[in-house]
């Protein structure tokens, strides 16, 4: 059985792996949009790591994650081909955002870092960066459709997921185009590989990645009877403006 927090309330509950399958968005390590005081960067990063295998978003050691560091001139990332559950903050790379250069860490860095360099760049508001290879939304990246807003559950990512086009990962043209069809978005496919997420902090950018890759199952469910409806504009907007009221107060 795993255990897992009611959004909203202080209460646990418990489910068995098969109805955890595709909620997503709830699991049994507890989850910090901002991080409590003492709680540094490299910290979140470690613990959002090892919830990243928990969670089993990702298969095996593909996907990456990334956290700008406070002072705003490097970003921390986790290295190429480990395992997120062993992860420790000495294996954590530091990489300029303004170069791309490594500023400290004694591991090779993940592959994407010239993803996650230019989304940092273009994107000052951006704080954290969740990659994964995550099996729904992945899945909606093989096809030519963006992920449409069939559930409220998409309205912090945006109005829908669009689709950037492809190229070779670990590429600079693939970060061109990510960070082109991400925009002002918080989340993006990247054709015939995966889904990148943005968040104002790193939890942010994990929850939105897990509401994106449970909106892809429920999408991909509703296509297997018919074309489900898809929230409007006005109605995610409303939304949006509720959310900012929601759950508890920092
Ligand atoms: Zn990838």
């Amino acid at each position: 059985m795993l255990e897992y927090r009611v959004r909203g309330s202080s209460s646990v509950g418990r489910m068995s792996a098969s109805q955890a399958e595709g909620r997503g968005f709830e699991s049994r390590l507890p989850l910090h949009p901002h991080p409590p005081r003492g709680v540094t960067v490299r910290n979140q990063l470690v613990e959002i790591s090892r919830r990243f295998a928990a969670d089993n978003i990702s298969p095996g050691t593909s996907g990456n994650i990334s956290v700008r560091d406070p002072q705003g001139r490097t970003f921390w990332i986790t290295p190429s081909g480990m395992d997120f559950s062993q992860l420790m903050e000495t294996d954590l790379v530091e990489i300029d955002v303004a170069s791309g250069n490594i500023i400290s860490g004694d591991r090779i860095p993940s592959s994407e870092v010239p993803l996650h360099v230019l989304t940092y760049q273009r994107r000052p508001d951006v704080q954290g960066i969740v990659h994964t290879h995550s099996l729904f939304a992945t899945m909606f990246s093989t096809l030519n459709r963006p992920i449409k807003a069939v559930h409220y559950q998409l309205a912090r990512v945006g109005d829908e997921v669009p689709l950037a086009d492809y190229a070779t990962y670990g590429t600079q043209e693939l970060a061109d185009r990510a960070t082109n069809a991400l925009g002002l978005g918080n989340a993006v496919l990247l054709k015939n590989h995966g889904l990148l997420a943005v968040g104002e902090s790193l939890g942010d950018a994990y929850r939105n990645a897990l509401d994106v890759e449970w909106v892809a199952h429920l999408y991909f469910l509703g296509l297997q009877i018919g074309e489900p409806d898809v929230l409007t504009h006005e109605e995610l907007e409303r939304i949006r403006a509720q959310f900012k009221d929601y759950g508890q107060k920092p």
